[in-house]
């Protein structure tokens, strides 16, 4: 892997031989951004300095290296036309006429730029497949795999199903005089080791999402009562918990908000770190 260090000194080399007569009015600051499947490079101006990001995968050792310089020298050309620098402006537009090919050639850079496109051509494709494609890949079988547990875990007997939380939702609704309809719908999570929370409201999909261990009936129903409240009420009232908690005391859920929260408190964690492992173990041995 090729460092941040290593990064650095190639752009200072670039500097030296293809752009050792351009006045850094500005500095740049060079760095490996995310792994993108096809930008190699981007250049933006930010707090007075240019940002240059590298792709990340560039940083392998199966990519050329005057790929990488290809790429340095592609944003230098735009930072010395005054795009993603202070520089003053040169073109109405960053890449139309070949500008940057152009500024390039005119730097010396020809052959590497070339080199560059050659095997970007014909490798990048592949390259990427072969870096990133079994990453997805990776995380959609893992989440088909928990998806499958949880449905295995549920479909024993006696689970609390969702139309039960629905059943509870509309009292809990009615107890909090609110008439209008939810406009969300209720559903399970399909909970993996990193979800601590009792349930999470998505709003982009209108859905609000109940870990599934919700289903297990050693969990009291006020558990189940507050989390329904609390989303509700955080609906009508906003984000302050202060003022989450005085609504839900003035129509009368002080038992359920005590119990509630005494018990996650005191239970959840712990009740979830040990279930959560029996969920993913009982679908294993099916
Ligand atoms: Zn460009």
């Amino acid at each position: 892997m090729r460092t941040d260090e290593w990064l650095e000194q190639r752009f200072q080399t670039l500097l030296r031989r293809h752009f050792y007569d351009v006045n850094l009015v500005n500095p740049v600051d060079v760095s490996y951004g995310i792994r993108a499947r096809r930008r190699l490079g981007s250049i933006a101006l930010a707090n007075g300095r240019s940002v240059i990001r590298i792709n990340r995968l560039l940083a392998e050792q199966a990519v050329p290296v005057y790929v990488v310089d290809a790429t340095l020298g592609h944003e230098m050309a735009h930072y010395v036309h005054g795009f993603g620098s202070t520089l003053p402006r040169r073109y109405r537009h960053a890449h139309r006429g070949s500008v940057v090919d152009i500024e390039m050639d005119n730097r010396g850079m020809q052959e590497i730029r070339l080199q560059a496109h050659i095997w970007v051509e014909e490798n990048w494709g592949s390259f990427y497949v072969d870096e990133c494609g079994d990453l997805s890949a990776k995380k959609q079988m893992r989440e088909s795999h928990r998806r499958l547990c949880w449905e295995t875990w549920m479909a024993q007997c006696n689970r609390r199903s969702i139309a039960e939380i629905e059943a509870r939702h509309t009292v809990i609704l009615r107890q909090l005089n609110s008439s209008n309809p939810p406009g969300y719908r209720l559903d399970w999570l399909v909970a993996g080791p990193r979800h601590t929370a009792l349930s999470y409201y998505y709003d982009n999909e209108g859905v609000l999402r109940f870990h599934g261990l919700l289903a297990d009936r050693r969990i009291s129903n006020s558990v189940v009562d507050f989390e329904v409240a609390y989303w509700q009420v955080r609906r009508i009232v906003g984000a302050d918990w202060s003022k989450i908690r005085a609504y839900m005391l003035h129509h009368g859920l002080e038992s359920t908000l005590e119990e509630a929260i005494s018990w996650r408190q005191r239970v959840w964690t712990v009740f979830r770190k040990r279930h959560v492992d029996e969920v993913f173990q009982i679908a294993e041995q099916c």
